[in-house]
């Protein structure tokens, strides 16, 4: 069974460093993916309202019977939802959707600057928090500018702030950011859907150790520190990306990934997403 070790959060709730992502996913076949995910060790699921398949999540968590304790549940608050009230009633609609009476982790999923709701919609959080109907809350997609604004008006420093990261966009700025204020960094895209696993240096690391590619990509953002969430609906490759805990890469394999940073943006940017 899974050897997965834990991060611990600014609140001392400790997290899955590797889970299951399910982006694109449709509902209906989300509860297969995540049984398999779950049959193979996972107990980290992070899916999100947008993604419209919370449902397919929630029948798969119930089907398992694995104790609720043993599940780390993450989702998210969709754009149109920031605001404090309207907030509120999302994550009543994510939680029945779930089945669930509470998640782990809830996240706002993207700033919006434009919308300029983002105070207000965190405070909604820390109330969210404070019920106990979260164990832990955070953001997603903030640059360290919407991080620094959070910071000076409020409370509670986010647990999490999930972001595109994989080799050819490591984030350092921003992974500084978050060492100095306890922030967790969870990555995703990890594999940047794909992009990054043909590249020299991941390929040829990957022949030495006799792993895949996403073995080796998997494993640099275990090292660096970073919570992932590789998606399947593949299961022997939902199987291969949780078997990464049985090598290492060394300094000279580290440096050559490190060496791959390209500011590769796959997905949107969260400066002008509104
Ligand atoms: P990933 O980087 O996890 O890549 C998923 C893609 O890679 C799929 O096409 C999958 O194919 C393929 N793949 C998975 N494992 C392997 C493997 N071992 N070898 C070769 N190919 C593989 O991309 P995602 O964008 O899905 O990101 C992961 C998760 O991050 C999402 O599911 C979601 O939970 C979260 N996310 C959050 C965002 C946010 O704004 N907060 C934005 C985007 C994602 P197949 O499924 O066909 O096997």
């Amino acid at each position: 069974m899974s050897t997965v070790p834990h991060v611990t959060l600014n609140n001392g709730v400790t997290m899955p460093q590797l889970g299951f992502g399910v982006f694109q996913v449709p509902d209906e076949e989300t509860t297969a993916a995540v049984t398999h995910a779950l049959e193979s060790g996972y107990r980290s699921i992070d899916t999100a309202a947008i993604y419209g398949n919370e449902s397919g999540v929630g029948r798969a968590l119930a089907a398992s019977g694995l104790p609720r304790q043993d599940l780390f549940v993450t989702t998210k608050l969709w754009n149109e939802d920031q605001g404090y009230d309207t907030t509120l009633s999302a994550f009543d609609t994510s939680l029945a959707r779930l089945g669930l009476e509470y998640v782990d982790l809830y996240l706002i999923h993207w700033p919006t600057p434009a919308r300029d709701r983002y105070l207000e919609t965190w405070r909604a959080l820390e109330r969210i928090l404070a019920d106990g109907r979260a164990r832990a809350i955070g953001v997603s997609n903030f640059q360290p500018h919407h991080l620094q604004r959070l910071l000076d008006h409020s409370g509670v420093v986010p647990a999490v702030n999930q972001v595109e990261a994989h080799p050819g966009l490591q984030q350092r700025e921003l992974r500084e950011f978050h060492t100095r204020h306890g922030v967790v960094t969870e990555a995703w895209s990890p594999l940047a859907q794909g992009a990054v696993l043909s590249y020299e240096a991941v390929t040829d690391i990957a022949a030495r150790h006799g792993q895949t590619p996403a073995q080796v990509v998997l494993r640099w953002h275990l090292q660096l520190g970073n919570v992932v969430i590789p998606k399947s609906v593949t299961p022997a490759r939902i199987r291969e990306n949780l078997d990464v805990f049985g090598f290492t890469l060394d300094e000279s394999e580290m440096a050559a990934l490190a060496a791959l940073d390209r500011g590769l943006r796959t997905g949107p940017d969260p400066d002008t997403l509104n």
